[in-house]
């Protein structure tokens, strides 16, 4: 009977501490407890039970309550803790928090029905074959499968993990965070039946719990899911799987600011298993290590699925007045006359972008923000889509008073309203964050366009990645460049990304796809080599700009953003961290800022970051964590440390 405990809790403290365990037997190393701390009772995670007393004399608290009954987590679990909590620099609680379900005590409960697998239906192309044999014959090893929209990467993953499961070994595999994938859990629980456990943000927390449950248990040997999923604790993992591998939803934005890319690469070390990643448009730094060796790259160029890669046309919008133009139009006239689908793709939601005054150039921003704020007109409001502030749409600038104002841009609700009036008569969804908010929404809408019960789907990325549907001809990008205009190093690199996964969508089953590609800056490079789908020519010149610049993959980057609502008390800590980092670092790299972040100000909040920039990680890190350890900062400011950081707003 072990009297006292070790809790871990998810706080920024890098330390376990000592309770008293009245539950005996029933609180063991792995479960998730509730105890007093600092006034207030929190979930805490047991790390050890012993039964001596801690030396020293100071008052020992008590556990209140175990909220499991079987242990969360072990041994292995707690190693890839550590491991994060030293890369991502967060305490080890923080670490395991971020890794378990939050759920209460499972329920059972049927997620899916009873499925019984279906074998292979086709045989491999050469272009799958090849890869697929020389993954399998290694036990270990980091793959990389480039290759265009319809190559047919699923179905190598697919079989990869076959042969993982007959060795005996157990499989994750990663799809992006968004609600679409679900195309690929079908056919993961399709192929795989009830082996498989599902680890995603769709579950509620208690359906998570259960499901890991499952996998700790043995029951499932192959898990898909979320970033999150990379932590599933599977023994004996001889497979990592990352589908989409350029997602940005594989980077965390909290605390620990981990990236699934980096934590599967570990795991696959540790575990002496295989990770395969695979995209038609990988990260620069994937592509990169491609090019290094480090990853063992197979290029797949050729569609299965039959149809060619569509045809890319640019429309100079300069010298259009609506935002659907002219050419666009046509094409969609002539698609719907032939009975084939479109989908239009915009990267904002809501009615038109933002207020603009002509005459002295203000802008509408949020009050605790600084960013612009979007007419929504459904609800008749200026919204911001970083705090949800909203305010009443004025007429009258508020800055210099004049009446020549306008709303310049345009949202998917605009666009909405535009195609109607263009296209009488014709089925019209619109599938953005506002329309998907609602439960069951969006897959209806889905299942309808893929039934061609729908000629045009409108959205924002939600319809731009992993879906397949055969009837779609044209694939129209309404303003290509909203993207580009940010203070981002990797703004065009998404930019191009976006272009071509959207202009995938088009012609997946027929020879003639097409799309058009609307945009301010014809001139672009990302633009322009996107037309050619050409991203390995982008990525040549991009790796001529990040040398020049010195920017990754030829460095890495630290981001530390200092957060509170005094901004002159801010500002200032920022600089005395900067001071004593530049100290600590003695020349191992350097300091970039402090500077206000591109976005301010948060919810009232004056954000100020720096950005270490190196050439020598392990130092750097070293001297970071040191600086982040010993530093006090004052009352209300915050600090956060995102390594390798791949949003700089
Ligand atoms: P990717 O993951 O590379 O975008 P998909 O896995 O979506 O490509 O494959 C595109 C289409 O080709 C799918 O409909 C798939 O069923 C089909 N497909 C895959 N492999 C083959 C094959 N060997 N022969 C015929 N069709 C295939
Ligand atoms: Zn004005
Ligand atoms: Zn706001």
């Amino acid at each position: 009977m072990s009297k006292f405990a070790e809790l871990l809790f998810n706080l920024p403290v890098n330390k376990s501490f000592t309770y008293r365990n009245p539950f005996g037997d029933e609180c063991t190393n792995g479960m998730r407890v509730k105890a007093p701390f600092r006034g207030r009772e929190r979930t805490g995670y047991v790390l050890a039970t012993k039964d001596d007393p801690p030396e020293g004399t100071f008052e020992i608290k008590e556990i209140t309550r175990v909220l499991d009954n079987e242990p969360l987590f072990d041994d292995t679990l707690v190693s890839l803790g550590e491991w994060m909590s030293g890369m991502y620099m967060c305490s080890l609680g923080e670490a395991i928090a971020a890794m378990l379900p939050g759920g209460k005590r499972e329920h059972l409960q049927d997620l899916y029905d009873e499925q019984t697998p279906v074998p292979d239906r086709f045989d491999l192309h050469s272009q799958q074959q090849k890869p697929l044999e020389e993954i399998i014959s290694c036990q270990e090893g980091m793959f990389y499968l480039f290759g265009v929209t319809g190559s047919g990467k699923t179905e190598v993953y697919l079989r990869a993990a076959e042969h993982t499961l007959k060795e005996g070994r157990s499989v994750i595999y990663l799809v992006p965070e968004i609600s679409l994938t679900h195309q690929v859990i079908e056919i993961v629980l399709q192929r795989f039946g009830d082996q498989v456990a599902l680890l995603h943000s769709a579950l509620t927390p208690s359906q998570r719990l259960s499901e890991w449950m499952r996998i700790r248990r043995g029951q499932a040997r192959v898990v898909v899911g979320a970033r999150s999923a990379v932590f599933a604790p599977l023994e004996d993992i001889g497979l990592i799987v990352i589908d989409e591998e350029h997602e940005g939803s594989y980077k965390s934005g909290r605390t620990p600011r981990y990236h699934a890319r980096q934590v599967a690469m570990k795991r696959c070390a540790l575990q002496k298993g295989r990770l395969i990643m695979g995209s038609a448009t990988p990260s620069l730094e994937a592509y990169y290590l491609m090019q290094q060796g480090t990853l063992t790259a197979f290029t797949m160029e050729k569609r299965l699925s039959g149809g060619e890669l569509p045809k890319i046309e640019i429309v100079d919008m300069r010298k259009e007045e609506r935002p659907i133009s002219r050419t666009l139009e046509l094409q969609m006239r002539q698609v719907l006359n032939e009975g084939n689908q479109i989908i239009l793709f915009l990267n904002r939601r809501g009615f038109s972008y933002f207020f603009h005054c002509h005459t002295c150039g203000y802008e509408m921003k949020c009050r605790h923000c600084s960013v612009s704020l979007t007419f929504h007109k459904k609800k008749n409001r200026m919204i911001c889509h970083y705090c949800g502030f909203s305010s009443a749409p004025v007429q009258v600038c508020s800055d210099c008073g004049s009446l020549d104002v306008g709303y310049a841009g345009f949202g998917t609700e605009k666009i909405e309203q535009v195609v109607e009036a263009l296209f009488p008569g014709r089925r019209i969804e619109r599938v953005d964050a506002d329309t998907a908010s609602k439960k069951g929404a969006l897959k209806h809408t889905l299942e309808q366009f893929k039934n061609r019960e729908i000629d045009i789907l409108l959205g924002t990325q939600m319809v731009a990645k992993g879906l397949n549907f055969p009837g779609v001809k044209l694939v129209g990008i309404v303003l290509a460049d909203t993207g580009l205009q940010l203070p981002d190093f990797r703004a065009s690199e998404r930019t191009i990304s976006l272009m071509i996964q959207v202009a995938g969508r088009s012609g997946r089953n027929m020879e003639d796809g097409k799309v058009i590609v609307q945009t301010l800056r014809p001139d672009n490079e990302a633009v322009r080599f996107a037309q050619k789908h050409d991203i390995q020519g982008f990525f040549t010149r991009e790796l001529e700009t990040r040398k020049q610049l010195m920017f990754p993959p030829y460095t890495r980057l630290f981001r530390v953003v200092f957060r509170g609502k005094d901004p002159v008390l801010t500002r200032n800590t920022a600089r005395e961290f900067a001071d004593e980092l530049q100290k600590s670092l003695s020349g191992a790299g350097s300091i970039l800022g402090p500077a206000d972040c591109p976005i301010a100000v948060v919810s009232g909040n004056t954000r100020f970051q720096l950005i270490l920039r190196t050439t020598s990680f392990s130092r750097s890190h070293t001297s970071l964590s040191r600086t982040a350890s010993s530093f006090l900062p004052r009352k209300g400011i915050y600090i956060e440390i995102d390594v390798d950081p791949v949003a700089l707003l």
